[in-house]
């Protein structure tokens, strides 16, 4: 039995519908995971900042040390000095001593010197490592919300997506196949995934060129199906895209995940 034009429009304005939730679903999946993964990158990016960061710290540590037990070994010997010149037999044996007490004493001073800019510097790194750290814990407050949403929302739109193409299965089994086609193809090339639109405000609901009063006649007329001269999309009365939205009584789950 050959199908009026009328019911063949109903079955595809139906798949639209169905096809159109299922657009929002996936769109609204869309850009989660990839924010989760620009997260996991600044993350990981501030975690090797720190490791950096941390090194530089305990090189400095370890420097800190080993120039302090320089001192120390230089201060040892000053007080070696100080007892050999108490016992020296002449001028010659004490300004050779006080010689080696200068140069003990210039020592002492570089590596002390050299001790402040190592101490400076990493009063100056901890403060950058604070900073970092913070930035990283906050970062990671920021990826646990946003993959506890991606999985709240994986898991409360499976079960809508594999319901909404079951209900698809069905609806296409009715839609002409020569229209389903000619559906698929036009959706394949439109960027909002639309192939069937209404012609409210005389308009094209796809691209939004304006529809001449005739054409408008011929939808609503139904004796041919009536395609968009500017987009190419297959135009119908918005009458009919609430019928069908009316008919399949689908709850828009997006809404409420947005809220
Ligand atoms: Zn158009």
């Amino acid at each position: 039995m050959e199908l009026s034009i009328k019911e063949k429009l109903e079955s595809l304005v139906e798949l639209q519908v169905v096809d159109s939730y299922l657009n929002k679903i996936i769109q609204l999946r869309g850009n989660l995971p990839f924010e989760v993964q620009d997260l996991e990158d600044v993350i990981l990016s501030l975690d090797l900042k720190i490791q950096e960061i941390q090194s530089k710290i305990d090189g400095n540590k370890k420097n800190i040390s080993s120039l302090k037990i320089s001192v120390k070994e230089q201060e040892d010997l000053l007080k070696k000095y100080d007892e050999q010149q108490m016992q020296v037999k002449n001028n010659r044996e004490f300004e050779a001593i006080t010689k080696e007490i200068e140069i003990a004493n210039l020592e002492i001073q570089a590596f002390k010197r050299k001790i402040t800019i190592a101490e400076k510097q990493n009063g100056e790194f901890k403060e950058l490592l604070e900073v970092y750290q913070e930035k990283k814990q906050s970062k990671e407050k920021d990826l646990e919300i946003k993959q506890n949403e991606l999985k709240e929302i994986i898991a409360r739109t499976e079960k809508e997506e594999k319901e909404l193409n079951s209900v698809k299965e069905k609806i296409a089994i009715k839609v002409d196949k020569r229209l389903l086609n000619s559906y698929e193809r036009i959706k394949r090339n439109m960027r909002n995934g639309l192939a069937v639109v209404s012609t409210e405000r005389e308009a094209c609901g796809g691209c939004f060129a304006v529809v001449p009063p005739q054409r408008i006649n011929e939808v609503k007329q139904l004796k041919k199906i009536i395609v968009c001269e500017n987009c190419g999309r297959i135009l119908v009365d918005q009458e009919m895209i609430d019928k069908a939205k009316e008919k399949l009584a689908i709850q828009d789950i997006t809404e409420q995940l947005y809220a």
